[in-house]
C-alpha cells in the first residue's frame, strides 16, 4: 500500500467513526422523542458506518467511499429538510457536514475522471449554500423541537468542525510524510542505496528476448524496499527526476556491456518512465546524450509508460515519445487496458508494444471475458503494428491460454522473479535465443 492509499484509508475510517458515533448517539435521543424518521436515519448511518469499516478493511476503498458519500448525503439532506428546520431560537446545523463531505470528495476522487470529481464536489457544496442561505424546510411531526435543537446545534457544529480538523490533520501529516520521504530518497540516491533488479521477458520458445529493469531501495534501516513504497513519494517530491536519471544511466551502462556479450547482445532493456520525467524539457536530449555516450543501439532500449501519462498533456507526451521513436528507441504501453484511453487516442499514441496488464492474465484460464479482452488486444495490436507482451504470468496454464490467443511474449513469476544482474546473466545463458 502506498502513502496515498494509507491517507484514503485514514479518511474513510474517520468518516466511518463519525457515522457510527452520530448514528449510535442520536438514535436513542430520537427514540425517546418517538421520532422514528430520526431513529431510522441514524440506524442507517450506524449500519453503513460499520459497512464502510469492513469494506475499507477489505481494501475496497472506492466502494466504501461511494457508500459513505451516498448515505451521508441522503441522511444530511433529509434531516435538513424534515427535522432540522431553523427557527428564531436555533439555527440549522445538519448541513455543516456537507462541507466536510465535499473536502473528502476533493481528495479521495482526485484520480477519478475530472467531471466525476467536479460533480461530486459541487453537489454537496451547492446543497450547503441552499440550506445555509434559507430557512426552507418541510414542517411535520418529524420536525425537532427547539429545546433539542438548541443543544444539538452545539454538538453537531462542534462535531463537524472536529471532523474537518481531523481530515485536514491527516492530509497535512500525509504531505509531511511524503516530504520527509522525498528528502530521504535524495539522500539515498546520493549514498548509492538503490539497486536495479531485472526481470526477463520470454517468447513462446522459452528464449529471453527482453528484460525489464525494476528499481529497489536497499534502505539502511528498513532493508530492501519495493517501488510501491517510494515511487509515488519520489514523483510528488520531484526526487523521481534524480532517481529516473540514475536508472537510465545504469540501463545505458548495462546495454553497453551487453553489446559485448554474445548472450545479451540481442536482448533489449526496458526502463519504466514516469510522467514527471517525460515532461521535463530536457528529457529527450538527456536520453539521446546517454545513447551517444555509451554508444548504444537505440532499438535495444525500450521505455515503458502507462496510459495515464497521456492524461497529463496528450500532445506534449505524443511529441516527446515521437521524438524518442525517431531516434529509434522503443516505446511500450504498460498496464495496458487499465486506463481510460479510447481507441481513437490509441491510434495517435506513438508506441511499439503493449503490455497486457496482469489483471487480465490472472483469471485468463477460466474467465471468458478476460479471454475476449486479450484476444481483442492481440488483434488490435497486430492490425496497428504493435507487439504484445503479457505481464504477471504465474502458471503454465496462463501461458498456454495466452499462446492460444496469439500472445507470444511473456513476463512473470512462471519464468523468473526480478533478480540481480549476475543471476540474470546466468538465467539468460540458459535461455538464450
Ligand atoms: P510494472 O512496470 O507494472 O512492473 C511489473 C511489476 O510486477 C513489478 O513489480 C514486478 O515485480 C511484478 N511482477 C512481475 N511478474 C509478476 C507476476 O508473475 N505476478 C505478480 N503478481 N507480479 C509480478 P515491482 O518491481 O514492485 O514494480 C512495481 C511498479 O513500480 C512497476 O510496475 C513500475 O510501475 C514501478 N517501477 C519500478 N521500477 C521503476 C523505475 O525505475 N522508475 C519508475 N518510474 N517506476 C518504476
Ligand atoms: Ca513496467
Ligand atoms: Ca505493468
Amino acid at each position: 500500500m502506498n502513502s496515498d492509499q494509507r491517507l484514503v484509508r485514514r479518511i474513510l475510517y474517520i468518516g466511518a467513526a463519525i457515522m457510527c458515533i452520530s448514528g449510535a448517539g442520536w438514535a436513542p435521543v430520537f427514540a425517546s422523542q418517538d421520532n422514528y424518521l430520526g431513529v431510522l436515519l441514524d440506524l442507517l448511518m450506524l449500519m453503513c458506518g460499520v459497512g464502510v469499516v469492513l469494506l475499507t478493511w477489505a481494501s475496497k476503498q472506492r466502494a466504501a467511499f461511494f457508500i459513505l458519500l451516498g448515505v451521508c448525503y441522503a441522511v444530511i439532506v433529509l434531516m435538513s429538510i424534515f427535522m432540522d428546520i431553523p427557527s428564531a431560537h436555533a439555527p440549522r446545523v445538519a448541513h455543516n457536514y456537507l462541507l466536510v463531505l465535499s473536502m473528502c470528495c476533493m481528495f479521495i476522487l482526485r484520480q477519478e475522471r475530472p467531471w466525476l470529481r467536479n460533480v461530486m464536489v459541487a453537489v454537496p457544496m451547492i446543497t450547503f449554500v441552499g440550506f445555509a442561505s434559507t430557512n426552507w424546510g418541510i414542517a411535520s411531526g418529524f420536525t425537532l423541537p427547539d429545546d433539542l435543537r438548541i443543544w444539538g446545534a452545539w454538538v453537531n457544529t462542534a462535531f463537524a468542525v472536529l471532523a474537518a480538523y481531523c481530515i485536514m490533520f491527516v492530509l497535512l501529516s500525509g504531505n509531511q510524510a511524503a516530504f520527509r520521504l522525498g528528502q530521504e530518497l535524495r539522500r539515498g540516491i546520493e549514498n548509492h542505496e538503490f539497486v536495479l533488479y531485472y526481470q526477463p521477458q520470454l517468447n513462446h520458445q522459452q528464449k529471453v528476448v527482453a528484460v525489464e529493469a525494476l528499481v529497489r531501495w536497499l534502505h539502511p534501516q528498513q532493508g530492501l524496499l519495493g517501488p510501491a513504497y517510494f515511487i509515488q513519494a519520489a514523483e510528488k517530491s520531484g526526487a523521481i527526476l534524480l532517481l529516473g536519471r540514475w536508472v537510465m544511466e545504469q540501463a545505458a551502462q548495462q546495454l553497453q556491456h551487453w553489446s559485448q556479450n554474445p548472450t545479451m547482445r540481442g536482448v533489449s532493456l526496458s526502463v519504466n518512465v514516469s510522467v514527471t520525467e517525460l515532461l521535463r524539457p530536457s528529457y529527450v536530449s538527456g536520453v539521446k546524450e546517454l545513447l551517444q555516450l555509451y554508444a548504444i543501439e537505440p532499438a535495444r532500449l525500450k521505455l515503458e509508460v502507462t496510459e495515464s501519462v497521456f492524461a497529463e498533456d496528450f500532445s506534449l507526451v505524443v511529441e516527446r515519445l515521437t521524438a524518442l521513436r525517431e531516434v529509434g528507441v522503443g516505446i511500450a504501453l504498460d498496464d495496458f487496458g487499465t486506463g481510460y484511453s479510447s481507441l481513437a487516442y490509441l491510434k495517435r499514441m506513438p508506441v511499439d508494444q503493449v503490455k497486457v496488464d496482469r489483471s487480465f492474465v490472472r483469471d485468463i484460464v477460466t474467465d471468458p471475458h478476460d479471454q475476449a479482452i486479450v484476444a481483442s488486444i492481440v488483434q488490435l495490436a497486430s492490425s496497428m503494428g504493435f507487439s504484445v507482451v503479457a505481464e504477471g504470468v504465474e502458471i503454465a496454464a496462463q501461458r498456454d491460454a495466452l499462446q492460444a490467443l496469439g500472445c507470444l511474449q511473456y513476463q512473470g513469476y512462471l519464468f523468473a522473479q526480478p533478480m540481480l544482474l549476475d543471476d540474470l546473466l546466468n538465467y539468460c545463458q540458459q535461455h538464450q535465443s
